[in-house]
């Protein structure tokens, strides 16, 4: 079934207005092993924790499947790239928390960047029409009806997380999946930790599509969740913690 965003919408607004809202949410409590939200609801904050001793250098199943997932288009110009999940050298994201040993360590690695969804997210500020906002549940949001593509908030991001649709992007989309919403051009886009799949009771694509595991979601506000427990074991770092962001997205290493 083919359904425009505005179908997408409204059908997800209605859903959880109407009987399919508390299945959806029972779905999200499923995945995170926690009661249903409201109520006597344990809080709830999605992050994801990325063990880069498992990621594989040279793999991009987790990109192709966001990709996939979220009729991200390809273009041949690098200049229009619209990305939600992207890889980098771990010297360029992690310039100061490398020692020479770590060169060595990492020196082919390449680390999966993502939106961070962070705790105290300075897109949302700077967004004239609330196009952007944090969820109680931590993700950042994306309603496209609302982005004017003022773009503030690319410039207020310092992770680079946003991408900008500078060409109309459905003839760039290899393979439309017809259970998520297109984009036109004009509008700001980034990775929405697969809200989508998250409603469904299914943990993000990335995640999902990585052979090694590497990739860990679950509740940050729940101290036996497995991202807490590995958090707890394992050193982890964050981007650039230094911004006050709060990213919710952590690498061990
Ligand atoms: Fe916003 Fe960037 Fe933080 Fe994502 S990484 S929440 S786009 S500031």
């Amino acid at each position: 079934m083919k359904i425009t965003r505005k179908d997408f919408l409204r059908l997800t607004g209605l859903s959880l207005l109407a009987g399919g809202g508390m299945k959806a949410v029972r779905g999200i409590a499923e995945y995170a092993g926690e009661a249903p939200r409201g109520s006597a609801a344990k809080p709830v904050r999605w992050g994801m924790v990325i063990d880069l001793k498992k990621c594989q250098s040279g793999c991009d199943l987790c990109i192709k499947a966001c990709n996939q997932a979220h009729n991200i288009p390809q273009f041949a110009d690098r200049a229009h790239e619209v990305k939600w999940i992207w890889n980098e050298t771990f010297k360029a994201v992690f310039p100061f928390a490398e020692t020479a040993y770590t060169q060595q360590s990492y020196a082919a690695a390449q680390v999966p960047l993502m939106c961070n969804h962070c705790d105290n997210p300075p897109c949302t500020r700077v967004c004239p029409t609330q196009a952007t906002w944090k969820r109680d549940d931590g993700i950042v949001m994306m309603d496209w009806h609302r982005c004017i593509g003022c773009r503030y908030c690319i410039a207020a991001c310092p992770y680079g997380s946003r991408s900008f649709n500078w060409q109309d992007p459905r003839p760039a989309i290899a393979s439309v999946n017809p259970d998520f919403p297109t984009r036109t051009k004009g509008v700001v886009e980034k990775c929405n930790f697969c809200e989508e799949r998250l409603a469904r009771g299914l943990g993000p694509a990335c995640a999902a599509a990585c052979p090694e595991k590497a990739f860990i979601f679950g509740n940050l506000a729940d101290p036996d969740s497995e991202p807490r427990q590995l958090l707890r074991s394992r050193f982890a770092v964050e981007r650039e913690p230094e911004l006050g962001t709060g990213p919710s997205v952590y690498y061990l290493v």
